[in-house]
């Protein structure tokens, strides 16, 4: 396939521009992620926040039942002493009493914990508060940073955007078929489509190229590639002297 200096010096111009697009490519992929880390952050904070309004909810309704208990307790002492005045034996006004004072005990007991929930409230508020301020805090900053990272996106894809138009642009002289080969080349991972020959060996995978090889290498008329990793490749003695 024929091939002149000219398009072989032009296609290792393009190899050097994919390598930048690739370069671009990679750091504009690695924005979303980036991205999708804060994002978790975000909520991982936001939650924190809101376990402890959870737990502040609990509170409160312990709290509410708790009080209820009490004015059970309270009412039930209360009916007991009214019931006290109509008991007729002393027997039934002895069971009355006891009844009365364990109700007060009951009710004594739930009184203290009532005031333990208050303490544990007054404590929990205390808490959100400060995790929703420093929630917010983070949260602020997070959003700066994918802002940052956002506009970054942006500026990476025009970037890319130009670099790749020129790249096309320059890539137009170059055989279609010369093209075909160099992006499959590349497509299989093997990024260094385009590579040297050292001496008589390929400088990719080093193996020693057949002297026919060499010698088509030199005449640079035609597309030459490596037997071995299929990489185009070129003899920079002779593009030198094209240079010269
Ligand atoms: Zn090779």
């Amino acid at each position: 396939m024929a091939l002149t200096k000219e398009n072989l010096i032009q296609l290792i111009a393009i190899q050097e521009a994919d390598a930048s697009l690739d370069k671009l490519k990679s750091d504009m992929d690695n924005i979303p992620v980036f991205v999708a880390n804060l994002r978790e952050a975000i909520e991982t904070e936001k939650h924190k926040a809101s376990d402890l309004k959870t737990m502040l909810l609990t509170l409160e309704k312990k709290k509410k039942e708790k009080e209820l208990e009490l004015a059970q307790k309270e009412e039930s002492a209360k009916k007991h002493g009214t019931e006290l005045n109509a008991v007729k034996t002393n027997e039934a006004f002895k069971a009355l009493q006891l009844e009365i004072e364990r109700a007060k005990a009951q009710g004594s007991e739930i009184e203290t914990e009532i005031l333990q929930t208050m303490e544990d409230l007054d404590k929990t508020r205390k808490e959100e508060k400060a995790a929703n301020v420093e929630a917010q805090a983070e949260c602020k900053k997070f959003e700066a940073e994918i802002s940052a990272h956002e506009g970054r996106l942006a500026d990476l894809k025009t970037r890319f955007d130009a670099a790749k138009a020129k790249r096309d642009e320059a890539a137009a002289p170059i055989p279609a078929e010369t093209m075909r080969i160099y992006n499959h080349v590349r497509s299989r991972g093997k990024l260094d489509a385009v590579v040297a020959i050292e001496g008589s060996n390929c400088s990719a995978c080093r193996i020693t190229l057949a002297p026919q090889v060499i010698v088509e290498a030199t005449k640079a008329k035609a597309l030459v590639t490596c037997e071995s990793c299929q990489r185009i490749i070129y003899r920079p003695e002779t593009l030198a002297a094209k240079a010269a």
